[in-house]
Formats: C-alpha cells, sequence, structure tokens
C-alpha cells in the first residue's frame, strides 16, 4: 500500500477521465510541513493557528506568532497556505486563558465570537500574518461565522492592521485572500450576501454536520448513528457550491469527510474540485481519484440529490456498491 501510494505521489490528482481536483493537507504545527511535501499535496487548505497556542504554556507572542507563519509559508513555497485564525474556546481550552465554564461549549463562546471581542489578541495575530507574508500571497479565513456582519468586523481588523503597518514602512503581502469557514447552518440562507464578501468559502464539515444534525461530534454514543453520506447533507453542500459558482467565488471542504476515500468520493461527485485533508489520507483519496468515472459518478450523486423517500438502499450503500463496481 504504501509503495503504491508513493508511486502516486508525482502523478496529477485527477480523476480516470482527466477532471483535475485540487488535494490539499490540514496542518497546525512545525512538525506537520514535512508532509506537505512527501504527500505530494497542493497546497495547505487549512493551517489550524489555535494549535500553536493550545501547545504553549502561555500566550504567544507576536514574534513567536509571525515566525511560525513565516516558516509554514518558507515549507510550502509556491503552493498556497490557508491559514485560519484563532478557533479557540469550547472544547479547545488554553490554560492561561480565563473561561467561564459553559453548558453548551461548542456552541458558546468560541472562534470568531471570542476574538471579536477581544480585539487584541486578534489584531496581534493578523498583524503577525501580514507581516510574516511580506510580498506573498496571503489566505486568511474566519471560523464559525454565524452572521455576515461578523465577517464584516474581521475585514475592518484586517483593513485597521493593513493600513497601520503600511504607514510604519513594512511590506504587505502581495495579495490578500479572505474567506469564511462554513460551519454553522444559518450561513447556507445567506450565501449570496456571503460570497459577495469573500475571495472564498472552505466548508468545514465536522462542525457543520454537527449543527446540522445537532449531534455532539465528540460523543461516541451517537457519534455514527447519523450518516453525512445522506440527501440532505449533500443538498446541503450543494447550496453551497452552487452559491459559489453563481458568485464566481472558490469552494472547498476541509473537514474530516475529505479523508475518507468514499466520502471524498461523494464530494467530487458533487462538484468539489478542491478538498483538504489530513495529510495521511492523500494517498488513499488519489488512489480512489484516478480511477474514478467521473460522468458515472455524477449521475448518481443527482439521483441521490432527486431522491425524495430515501427508502431502500442507504447512500453510503449506493456509494459502496458504485465504488466496487
Ligand atoms: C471542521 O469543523 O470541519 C473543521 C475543519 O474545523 P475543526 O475540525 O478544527 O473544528
Ligand atoms: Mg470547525
Amino acid at each position: 500500500r504504501q509503495e503504491q501510494y508513493r508511486a502516486l505521489r508525482e502523478r496529477p490528482a485527477e480523476t480516470a477521465d482527466g477532471t483535475p481536483v485540487s488535494l490539499q493537507i490540514n496542518a497546525g504545527l512545525l512538525v506537520d510541513l514535512p508532509q506537505l511535501k512527501d504527500s505530494g499535496a497542493a497546497g495547505i487548505g487549512l493551517f489550524r493557528t489555535e494549535l500553536q497556542f493550545m501547545v504553549a504554556s502561555s500566550m504567544p507572542r507576536a514574534s513567536e506568532q509571525e515566525q511560525l507563519y513565516a516558516a509554514v509559508l518558507d515549507a510550502a513555497g509556491e503552493r498556497p497556505v490557508t491559514f485560519r485564525t484563532l478557533d479557540i474556546g469550547g472544547d479547545k481550552v488554553l490554560p492561561y486563558l480565563r473561561q467561564s465554564p459553559e453548558e453548551n461549549p461548542a456552541l458558546g463562546y468560541r472562534a470568531i465570537r471570542l476574538a471579536l471581542d477581544r480585539p487584541g489578541l486578534m489584531r496581534t495575530q493578523l498583524r503577525a500574518l501580514l507581516k510574516a507574508a511580506a510580498g506573498r500571497e496571503l489566505r486568511i479565513m474566519f471560523p464559525m461565522i454565524t452572521e455576515i456582519s461578523e465577517l464584516r468586523q474581521a475585514r475592518d481588523l484586517i483593513n485597521r492592521e493593513f493600513q497601520y503597518l503600511t504607514k510604519f514602512g513594512h511590506v504587505m503581502p502581495r495579495r490578500l485572500k479572505l474567506g469564511a469557514m462554513i460551519e454553522v447552518p444559518s450561513l447556507l440562507f445567506q450565501l449570496d450576501p456571503l460570497m459577495q464578501l469573500v475571495d472564498f468559502v472552505s466548508i468545514g464539515s465536522n462542525d457543520l454536520f454537527q449543527f446540522f444534525t445537532a449531534t455532539d461530534r465528540g460523543n461516541a454514543r451517537i457519534a455514527s448513528r447519523f450518516d453525512p453520506l445522506s440527501a440532505p447533507f449533500f443538498r446541503a453542500l450543494k447550496r453551497i457550491l452552487d452559491a459559489g459558482a453563481r458568485n464566481g467565488v472558490p469552494v472547498t471542504l476541509c473537514g474530516e469527510l475529505a479523508g475518507r476515500p468514499l466520502s471524498a468520493m461523494a464530494l467530487v461527485g458533487l462538484g468539489f474540485r478542491s478538498i483538504s485533508m489530513t495529510s495521511s489520507a492523500i494517498g488513499p483519496v488519489k488512489a480512489m481519484l484516478v480511477t474514478l468515472d467521473l460522468p458515472k459518478l455524477e449521475a448518481l450523486i443527482a439521483e441521490i440529490l432527486e431522491d425524495g423517500a430515501g427508502i431502500g438502499p442507504s447512500v453510503r450503500e449506493r456509494l459502496q456498491a458504485f465504488a466496487e463496481a
């Protein structure tokens, strides 16, 4: 198997009929970086900046943040890196950051909610990102956006930092691209105005599915009760893809779904041309991709999307039968 994946590394990531799909990795620490080259991935689709904060015993200084971001960009070279701003709070606890206990941490004071209330924290991070990316392309996305005003506020913070640094003569990124993560279902019903404010969106399917089905992603007892390979969830994903196409905004997905070959297959069938996953999944997903008969899969997905009653074999079973045929 390992041999087979290594042989695939140099091969372009495309379906049997030649449709390219960008396969990227999720990362968060310096130790993840060698995986970028080893896996042959196209870039880092999700850089979880909170990991540096979670492994530290005190708040990382601005200079330490900047150093990490610059090292990541150095290692990536020409390959794009998408930095996600701090996604802390909820279950991602920082021992040195005081937080009140919460009944429902997943629904609580976390991610962009916390960041907008503590602009000092957010501005330090944004400044570190802007400085680290001097002369290069910088892609930043915001987690847990629930309404569009949050995105506006986040963009304002970036603009302020940009102007501040420019005033003091810093070299700014060559290009700045801003995105929102789609993880909260409320965004599904404001997709057009959302798309007008961003350069890209990335679906966090772990959280989106958690909130879509009201199922705690960390609770083993219910974790396998509902299947993301289902018509309703596919319709949600398709809705996002359609809005992206309508507005000329690229849509990617960076949750765990992207890293399981059967789910990744379904995502490509739905229309995703860029997905980001744990680095060890690149080989298996690429192995699936290069043998994929896309037109045939698209016909099956269209059938699933139209299927009203959900009687008969499950979506997973139908996809499995397709994959084995
Ligand atoms: C997600 O929610 O799918 C995601 C990629 O973010 P995280 O797993 O870090 O919450
Ligand atoms: Mg998430």
